[in-house]
């Protein structure tokens, strides 16, 4: 799956602000570079134009025309099928039951973990939830004077040495997403160190129960939220931002980046086999041992093209 940056022309106001205020404190990553550098980081998306392209159409679409793969759209599958508390032997689905050799989970830190908490696996002990890492983000909010003109969310970001990442979303969220309440534009303190949720079984779906962040997470997001006020307050923004309009939200949100239940080398091999069970593999964020410095995404795209090239023989 390609990625290219932003582009100059797609940095908006807001963008090109806290470029401008940041490349005469910090370090700029060129756009040739892909290594993310303490510094300015232009955001890299694997989109085409303002769509971004998903894995089924990086990777699926062009095997669609293999004889042994069948895809089923539109079926929630509801749990493993395991004999002995241990060989897993198939799937049970809101339409029908797959016997299989081996499963392969990808249903994504929540949904997998969903499948695993209804499932009678003895590896599992019986747990009634699965512990996972978020990364946490204080809201540092804002008017704007006039509307962002429109573009891409998240144009440019900041990586600080204590493991922030500064995000300077263009504009209120309201405008991304329809029957979101508006609440002002937001630059976000994001810790990029683990922080904890469980995933709590539930009858349906798993519930989130959020713990703190480390003294360490709070102390680095609320510095770094001093100085992003700090730099609304700059004459760089001074065009962009309503006076007296800053504020900073009081208890830090979270970026939707859950993962780690099943982690690597603890709960799974390197290919995902999950210990203590037969014929069942896991390939999505469940699996990640670190959160790492970015957000999730690529990574858990580059171990899956990984774990499927080994296991077809071609890595
Ligand atoms: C709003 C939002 C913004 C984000 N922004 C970023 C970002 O900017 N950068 C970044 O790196 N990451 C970002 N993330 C996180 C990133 O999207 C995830 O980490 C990544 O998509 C996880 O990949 P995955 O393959 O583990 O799971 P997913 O991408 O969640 O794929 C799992 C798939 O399995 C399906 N599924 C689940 N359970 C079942 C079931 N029982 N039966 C059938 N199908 C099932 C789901 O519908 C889904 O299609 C964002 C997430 C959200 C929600």
């Amino acid at each position: 799956m390609s990625v290219s940056p932003v582009s100059d022309d797609e940095l908006g106001d807001a963008g090109r602000a806290f470029e401008r205020y940041w490349s005469a404190r910090t370090a700029v990553r060129s756009l040739r570079d892909r290594w993310p550098v303490v510094g300015v980081n232009r955001v890299l998306g694997n989109r085409s134009g303002m769509l971004r392209r998903t894995a089924a159409e990086a990777y699926l679409d062009q095997a669609l025309d293999r004889p042994n793969l069948r895809v089923v759209p539109d079926c929630e599958v509801r749990r493993l099928e395991v004999a002995g508390r241990r060989r897993v032997t198939g799937v049970h689905t809101e339409r029908f039951t797959v016997r299989a050799g081996e499963v392969v989970l990808a249903g994504g830190t929540l949904g997998t973990a969903q499948l695993l908490l209804a499932s009678d696996l003895e590896s599992l002990g019986g747990a009634a939830f699965l512990a996972a890492g978020e990364h946490r983000g204080l809201a540092v909010s804002y008017r704007r004077k006039e509307p962002a003109e429109p573009g891409m969310v998240l144009p440019t970001v900041l990586h600080t040495d204590d493991g922030l990442e500064i995000r300077c979303y263009r504009d209120d969220f309201a405008t991304y997403i329809d029957g979101l309440p508006r609440s002002g534009s937001m630059v976000e303190v994001t810790a990029m160190h683990w922080s904890p949720v469980r995933l709590v079984a539930g009858d349906e779906r798993v519930r989130l129960e959020f713990g703190e962040p480390s003294a360490e997470a709070t102390a680095a997001m609320r510095a770094g939220a001093d100085e992003v006020v700090e730099m609304l307050h700059s004459s760089e923004f001074a065009g962009i931002v309503v006076q007296d309009s800053v504020s900073v939200a009081a208890v830090p949100g979270f970026s939707q980046h859950a993962w780690g239940t099943m982690p690597m080398g603890v709960r799974t091999d390197a290919l995902g086999a999950v210990h203590g069970t037969e014929g069942l593999r896991i390939v999505d964020g469940s699996i990640l041992p670190t959160g790492g410095r970015s957000g999730p995404h690529a990574t858990i795209m580059m171990v899956a093209v990984h774990i499927g090239n080994r296991l077809s023989d071609k890595g």
